[in-house]
């Protein structure tokens, strides 16, 4: 039986991914920016109680990313375009978003040019509906000529009806391409005569035409067209600019808006009365003045409730009572009971349960943090996040687009930094990757709650946000340091982005977002969590001739002595928080799990105040704070060091990107350390003030300093 191909195209946010999981009833994440669908994701249409289906075609729906254009200058558009043009699926159904409708089609206007059978999606019509505009499918269909469905993604409707026609399509002939003006057709007519003999497809030809009258580099590349024919079309094209007065590129940008707006214009009625209750939003939370401060707002009440609110009541209750007494207890007699020996106890009690249960009994503040996040996503607030930033971000010479990746990375970062894919810029990508871990994720909550509960009891309430705003003003200052290095000057990638329009969240997807990070989490308790404890319980009860012994004289006490010198200054000298801190580079909950397990803090009866009251005997404030901002920064866990060395493509850029994140970490927490003793623990000036204020000098010039890159473009220019 023939398989049937539909390709969902669509710009981002049009509901592609809705709609995807709506016919295929696969669970593919749905975020709210340009970015997260990265790679395609296919899926099979699902036809559920239709009598007879079997007799039905294979329907293999694939989800491609997001895109406003075919040009190749994003990674999404040229995975999207080659896709349609090479693998040539059998029918396209586009989405175009009926509440945005002029930009939705202009992409529809380079999808007509691919010469595949084409359905369109008029998705958000109940955004439409609501606004009180009127779209008129019929008059778009017959513009077009294509068959137009209206949906509803989100609440499933017409989905089915899409998919449908879609199917049916495939036998019909694919949409004719709208005509551009005389003197463009023309020149593309003489493009397309040059290629007479590569391509044999007609409607494939006048592709390749336009394309090349773009002067698509890519194109040209695959074509591999012969000097001689290159140096025809470059005349076709200076001719054809010469007689338009514009550049080839904005010739083809210009004709498609005139022609988009004015099928638009007829398709369209708009209820010039009302100014959406979006736009009205937009008003305050995107306003110059006002934009940041609510940011600023609104993540410090996530953080706030998240972790030292709500959040800590749930987990005292998980640390003392359930793992606690209860687990902890009822391991303990059942394990007494049956007469096991004293070092499987321990090894059961103090190290796996110990080290699991400690990072297990953070879980719901993670799910109240994740819960607010994706809120926050979903709703659409954090697209406007991404835009206000923008403004910021290019005053440095970075781009919004840098944001997208750091929003994801406070869910992990392994998928923050994948993300950084969107960014066409090399340098701006590399940049981005570098900087996106110093957002604290949800693995680095525990250390967070942890110190937090310890060393701030009944004052925690900035401790958690801080953490957030200092992950951001480190990727302000490195963009700002980092810019000014030859590696990474350049100019910032174009940001465009369409702010969808604010709704409630569907609950599905916010809880399919909880669910995912929760269970990851509690996999990676189950697993990594799970070795490494039991491992640090024996390095740190056994000597190096296998004999228990006290936990001072241990294997791991050893190793970690040799280690400690090197955090002293940091305020952290006490062996088990240096180890704590090197074991948080397998996981990032494994910092709270060795500390349970080293501190041992689960022979009492209640292991989380225990925990916390043995953490706050190891540290002062200042030395806490210290700790926990160093985790925060150094080098992430490996699974994101992998992510780094997967999109940076080479050893050298991973080495430099995790050694600038722990020389970074270590300045701060040196700065903190040190200043903080002075400041605050009225400790006398040290060597160490005198390294901290040195550190503090150098890290000014490097914020201050001119930038070289700037300086000698002019005068290279002037002799050209
Ligand atoms: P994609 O970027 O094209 O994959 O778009 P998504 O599927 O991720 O959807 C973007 C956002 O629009 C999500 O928050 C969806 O819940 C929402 N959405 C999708 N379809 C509809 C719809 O028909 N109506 C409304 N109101 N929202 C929708
Ligand atoms: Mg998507």
């Amino acid at each position: 039986m023939k398989k049937i191909k539909i390709a969902l195209v669509g710009n981002p946010n049009s509901g592609k991914t809705t709609l995807f999981n709506d016919l295929t009833g696969s669970n593919q994440y749905v975020g709210n920016w340009p970015g997260v669908t990265v790679e395609k994701k296919e899926g099979r249409l699902r036809m559920t109680g239709k009598p007879g289906r079997e007799k039905w075609p294979q329907v293999i729906i694939v989800d491609l990313p997001g895109i406003y254009s075919l040009s190749p200058y994003t990674m999404e558009e040229v995975i999207t375009r080659d896709f349609l043009v090479l693998e040539r699926p059998d029918v396209i159904l586009n989405i175009v978003d009926a509440s945005n409708l002029e930009r939705n089609l202009y992409l529809t206007s380079q999808l007509m040019e691919c010469g595949i059978p084409m359905v369109i999606a008029l998705n958000m019509m109940d955004v439409v509906k609501k606004s009180g505009d009127i779209v008129n499918p019929d008059r778009l269909s017959a513009a077009l000529g294509c068959p137009v469905v209206e949906t509803s993604a989100v609440k499933g409707d017409g989905s089915m009806q899409a998919a449908l026609a879609a199917v049916r399509q495939v036998k019909f002939s694919p949409p004719a391409p709208l005509k551009f003006g005389e003197t463009v057709e023309s020149t593309l007519g003489m493009i397309g005569h040059v290629l007479k003999n590569k391509v044999a497809n007609e409607v494939l030809k006048r592709w390749y035409s336009i394309k090349l009258f773009e002067r698509d580099e890519k194109v040209r590349e695959q074509l591999a067209l012969s000097q001689s024919d290159l140096d025809k079309i470059e005349n076709f094209i200076k001719v054809c600019e010469a007689e338009l007065d514009d550049d080839s590129e904005s010739i083809i940008t210009n004709e498609r808006y005139e022609r988009v707006t004015s099928i638009a214009a007829e398709s369209l009625q708009r209820n010039l009365n009302k100014l959406s209750a979006s736009d009205k939003i937009d008003r305050i939370v995107t306003n110059r003045w006002l934009a940041l401060p609510i940011f600023a707002a609104v993540m410090f009440i996530v953080y706030y409730i998240s972790v030292s609110s709500v959040g800590t009541i749930v987990t005292d209750w998980m640390n003392e009572t359930l793992f606690g007494s209860w687990i902890t207890g009822g391991v303990s007699s059942l394990l007494e009971s049956v007469g096991a020996a004293g070092w499987l106890q321990s090894l059961i009690v103090d190290g796996i349960i110990g080290g699991v249960g400690a990072v297990l009994g953070f879980v719901p503040q993670m799910m109240i943090l994740f819960f607010f996040l994706s809120f926050l996503e979903d709703c659409g607030y954090m697209a406007r996040v991404a835009f206000i930033m923008d403004r910021i971000f290019r005053k440095l010479g970075l781009s919004g687009k840098s944001f997208i990746p750091m929003l994801i990375s406070s869910g992990c970062g392994v998928p923050g930094i994948m993300a950084s894919r969107t960014i066409e810029s090399e340098k701006d990508r590399k940049m981005t990757i570098m900087v996106t871990t110093f957002i604290p994720c949800g693995a680095k909550l525990p250390i967070i709650a942890l110190i937090a509960g310890a060393m701030f009891p009944g004052s925690s309430w900035w401790v958690a946000p801080s953490m957030y705003f200092l992950g951001i003003l480190m990727v302000i200052l490195s963009g700002i340091i980092l810019k000014k290095t030859p590696l990474f000057s350049g100019e910032p990638s174009p940001f465009v982005m369409e702010l969808p329009q604010y709704h409630m969240p569907a609950a599905k997807n916010l809880f399919l977002h909880i669910w995912e990070r929760g269970r990851a989490f509690i996999v990676k308790a189950g697993t990594v969590i799970f070795v490494a404890s039991g491992l640090i319980w024996f390095l740190s009860n056994f000597g190096w001739n296998l004999r228990m012994v006290d936990q001072d004289e241990s294997i791991l006490a050893s190793i970690g002595h040799f280690i400690t010198p090197m955090f002293s200054p940091l305020g952290f000298g006490d062996w088990r928080a240096a180890v704590a801190t090197v074991t948080g580079l397998a996981a990032k909950e494994n910092v709270v799990s060795t500390l349970s397990v080293l501190l041992g803090v689960s022979e009492g009866a209640e292991s989380t105040p225990a925990l916390l009251a043995s953490v706050a005997g190891m540290f002062s404030m200042v030395s806490a704070y210290a700790f926990m901002v160093f985790n925060m920064l150094c080098a992430p866990c490996v699974a994101a060091i992998g992510a780094i060395h997967r999109e940076m493509g080479s050893v050298k850029w991973t080495l430099i990107a995790v050694g600038y994140q722990t020389a970074l970490a270590y300045i701060i927490s040196l700065l903190i350390y040190q200043f903080g003793r002075v400041l605050f623990l009225g400790h006398t000036v040290s060597a160490g003030t005198i390294a901290a204020i040195a550190a503090a000098l150098i890290l000014i010039w490097l914020v201050v300093r001119p930038d070289s890159n700037k300086k000698i473009k002019p005068p290279q220019k002037a002799t050209s």
